[in-house]
């Protein structure tokens, strides 16, 4: 049999670079990856044409512009604009060039503020988003709806899953602008080279999040992709909506901390600063449907901080300064 085509839109990015290490891998797929000098995006004409001159069978929309809280407060129209462009012109792009199966990848932000918790993929539409980053949240949104409509009015098999928060190679390790695992990897690792007495960690250290490795929501990705039709159809109606990608397991900030900081060696103390903002006091995504459809996350939070950790020290140079 011949190797079917695999297109990955965001390919640099921290997702897009772990479904191609994973792809690559596999017999079956010959992966295909433009870079942004070839084809851009947002340029609906020139997305279009490459689409109808490459023969893909599936596609992997992992593009989008992410970044953290500050970002999307200084930059909310970019961050809504270029999201639903990217979408828009690949599913159309894709639904004309008549392929068949594609995935779509958002985020756990797409559920309301105050979503029971875990976050079932019924709360999506229920409530109020989080203010900070509604725009980035709506395009996400109609990227599952933009997928959803081309199922219902053309038969297509798009898919979308909605990861939580992911960490691991490739990720943004910014003092200040990134999110917490990667800040606290930095901070600690730094505290155990200087011999720094105390390490401060914003806010209580009591909230919850979920951390999920990016190689596992890379397979995650790929397990979903592969199901056949009538696996997925039957645990995502009514019309093959989205599927959560989580670990089902949360973990307050201050044991996040505590287990960073036996990774990184560090062994002084370990400070709250109260005058950081907690953020919402737990993030969980269910992951019940995941689990149905027969995936579940194999690499244990200790494990991929170690991975990242030994990641984030072969590319410490490019940090320095930044
Ligand atoms: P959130 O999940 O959207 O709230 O995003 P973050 O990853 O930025 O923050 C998660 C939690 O970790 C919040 O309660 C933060 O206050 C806490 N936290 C502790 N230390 C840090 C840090 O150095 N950087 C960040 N970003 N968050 C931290």
């Amino acid at each position: 049999m011949a190797a079917k085509r695999v297109f990955v839109a965001g390919h640099r990015g921290m997702v897009g670079s772990a479904l191609v290490r994973q792809l690559t891998g596999k017999p079956d797929a010959e992966v295909v990856t433009a870079s942004r000098d070839e084809l851009d995006l947002l340029d609906q004409k020139a997305v279009s044409a490459y689409f109808a001159d490459n023969a893909f069978d599936e596609v992997y929309l992992a593009a989008a512009k992410v970044g953290g809280i500050q970002a999307n407060a200084t930059y909310p129209a970019d961050f809504i604009w270029q999201n639903l462009v990217i979408e828009a012109n690949i599913v159309k792009s894709a639904h004309d060039a008549d392929i068949d199966r594609l995935l779509f990848l958002g985020s756990s932000c797409i559920y309301p503020k105050n979503a029971p918790q875990p976050m079932p993929e019924e709360s999506l539409l229920t409530g109020v988003l989080e203010p900070t980053n509604e725009p980035y949240a709506i395009a996400k949104i109609a990227g599952i709806k933009l997928c959803e409509s081309y199922n219902r009015q053309h038969d297509r098999d798009y898919r979308s899953v909605m990861p939580t928060n992911l960490y691991g190679p490739g990720d943004n390790f910014h003092p200040e602008n990134s999110h917490v695992l990667p800040a606290l990897l930095r901070r600690f690792d730094e505290a155990a080279h200087t011999g720094a007495e105390e390490v401060v960690v914003w806010g209580s250290g009591t909230p919850r999040r979920e951390f999920l490795h990016v190689d596992d929501m890379a397979a995650a990705s790929i397990h979903v992709m592969d199901l056949d039709h009538e696996t997925y159809a039957a645990r995502t109606q009514p019309m093959l909506s989205h599927v959560n990608v989580g670990t089902g397991v949360d973990c307050s900030i201050g044991e996040l901390a505590q287990l960073i900081a036996s990774v990184t060696g560090y062994e002084g103390k370990l400070t709250f600063d109260a005058s950081k903002p907690d953020g919402t006091p737990r993030k969980l995504l269910d992951v019940t449907r995941l689990t149905e459809l027969g995936w579940t996350s194999q690499i244990p939070l200790a494990e991929g901080v170690a991975d990242t950790y030994a990641w984030f020290h072969e590319h410490e140079r490019s940090f320095r300064g930044r």
